[in-house]
């Protein structure tokens, strides 16, 4: 398997607006969900397969644009860096019977405010982690306070300005627009303060107000307000121009990275993130860990979410899943399209052929004719890619292919 998820469910404090499968005040559990993890891991290397039976040989399916990419290893949380070197070391360990570490992709979430600084830092590379994604969110304190971070934007600066030193030379930065209060001018003035710093990889998301969070409570009791759509997607239009001014390539909807010079006819900007491509390529993954999900086609899983029953699961012996099913060709396809196009490079007629083992025309003919008509996407050189317009209006494109 060329892609494996971690998951650390652990944080200092939740933030107001998270919805992730994260626990606060957990840190007394840590050592005990590493062990977990390490023989969930172990379980996974010697073959057992989450979500039944393991796919058969003629179930299973290439996934050529996927298969390219270097392997990867992604440490998702939750905060992975409330882990001790000592134990993500461990965790890496285990890590490396599925995924070879020596040519991996080996991204770190971190969150500044818990990154221990050039010590800590240092030996994260030392590890073998070689790519740092950073929440860093907003560089306004105020927003950072009703956001419920534990950093300032301060110290997100110096996290990222130690991780450099500590030499980490592929760091992603995670931002939010359409925060409350934040205003066009004080975006743009974000936008131009973070190229400044020569950031190599931005995830830039619209916030999403996720019902059951503290700040869905605020927001729909009136006593915090959120920019309206039309000012949301002004400053999506804002990032565009200013990072693409700034020579960054935006090779996914809510994705850029520095413009580096990759091998001629490469489909990624070199600094894309290979793991998530292995997503929106629709690949197979591994995903280990409390309530991380993963796919294997015709199989997808998710674990156990809360940190005891994992724990408690493992520790009898068995794979902590929770559910899984079994997807039909046709979820295959529409999912293949719809994670797809997401991806400024679109869906290639010859991936979606191997991948789905029919040709993209067999599939959705009058649905591309159709889009392709209200000018919502583009064929050109055996891709489909969605235009401007359609980018802009990807709900209704994606629709069409559920
Ligand atoms: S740091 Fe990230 S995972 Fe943790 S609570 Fe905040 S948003 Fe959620």
């Amino acid at each position: 398997m060329n892609h494996l998820y971690i998951h650390i469910p652990f944080c200092h404090r939740r933030c107001s607006y998270c919805d992730f499968n994260t626990y606060a005040n957990l840190e007394h559990r840590i050592e005990a969900y590493v062990a977990a993890l390490c023989a969930e891991l172990h379980m996974l290397a010697e073959g057992a397969f989450p979500g039944g039976p393991l796919p058969t040989r003629a179930e299973q399916r290439p996934s050529p644009e996927a298969d390219a990419l270097p392997p990867t290893i992604f440490l998702g949380g939750g905060t992975p860096t409330m882990l001790s070197l000592d134990q993500l070391e461990r965790v890496l360990t285990a890590a490396s019977a599925i995924v070879p570490l020596e040519r991996a992709e080996i991204t770190s979430e971190a969150n500044p405010g818990t990154v221990l600084g050039r010590d800590y830092l240092r030996g994260l590379r030392a590890l073998g982690v070689n790519r740092l994604s950073m929440g860093v969110q907003s560089l306004h304190d105020s927003t950072l306070r009703v956001l419920g971070r534990i950093h300032s934007a301060d110290e997100a600066r110096r996290s990222y300005e130690e991780a450099r030193e500590a030499g980490f030379d592929n760091i992603n930065l995670d931002f939010i627009f359409g925060l409350p209060g934040q205003t066009q001018a004080q975006w743009e003035a974000t936008l131009d303060t973070i190229i400044a710093w020569g950031v190599d990889h931005f995830s830039l998301y619209s916030l999403i107000l996720e019902e059951g969070t503290p700040l869905y409570a605020q927001v729909t009791a009136g006593r915090i307000r959120l920019p309206e759509d039309d000012a949301t997607a002004a400053m999506y239009e804002a990032a565009m121009e200013r990072l693409g001014a700034a020579g960054y390539t935006h090779y996914e909807i809510s994705n850029w990275a520095r413009e580096s010079v990759g091998p001629p006819g490469a489909l990624f900007p070199e600094r894309a993130c290979a793991h998530n491509l292995a997503y929106w390529l629709n690949s197979d993954y591994l995903a280990a860990g409390a309530g991380a999900h993963g796919h294997r086609y015709p199989r997808r899983y998710h674990n156990i979410l809360g940190v005891d029953d994992y724990i408690a699961a493992v520790g009898g012996g068995r794979l902590p899943c929770a559910e899984w099913i079994t997807l039909t060709p046709g979820d295959l396809r529409a999912e293949t399209m719809l994670m797809g196009l997401r991806l400024s490079a679109g869906v290639g007629e010859a991936h979606f052929a191997a991948r789905c083992g029919l040709p993209l025309d067999a599939a959705y003919s009058d649905t591309l004719a159709e889009l392709a008509a209200q000018g919502l996407i583009v064929r050109h050189q055996e891709r489909v890619r969605l235009t401007p317009r359609g980018r802009m209006l990807g709900n209704q494109v994606f629709q069409r292919f559920v």
